[in-house]
């Protein structure tokens, strides 16, 4: 089968196409480096994305604080951790780094603040 991907692992963004029968790649096309390849195999075998967001703060000088997972996680499972996360609801201040959910899911990702807010 084929099938064109746009490697995201760099701003090039280049348009990869992939040959490939279930999850073994015979052979990618149009990647500029090495790691187009790894990226369209990851695609395919088990492809995982990052969520970066906002979380409602209490008593803050703003009501919301951006976040971020610390590593990528399944794909399928970006909407269940983002109904996690939407839970969420934390007490100013907060500070860059505080862990807003550990291990999200089991899935060995922390949701992390991203953004520094004082109480009001
Ligand atoms: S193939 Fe290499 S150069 Fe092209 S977008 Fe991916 S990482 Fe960047």
């Amino acid at each position: 089968m084929k099938r064109t991907f746009t490697c995201i692992v760099c701003p090039n963004g280049c348009e990869v196409e992939a040959e490939y029968e279930g999850t073994t790649v015979l052979s990618v096309t149009g990647n500029l480096c090495p790691k187009g390849k790894a990226y369209v195999t990851q695609e395919l075998v088990d492809p995982r994305r990052t969520i970066a967001t906002s979380v409602r703060v209490e008593g803050g000088s703003l009501p919301l604080t951006s976040v971020r997972l610390t590593k990528a996680i399944p794909k399928d499972r970006i909407f269940d951790v983002m109904a996690e996360i939407n839970r969420q609801t934390l007490t100013a201040p907060v500070h860059i780094g505080d862990v807003v959910i550990a291990d999200v899911l089991g899935l060995g990702s922390d949701v992390i603040v991203t953004k520094h807010i004082d109480r009001a």
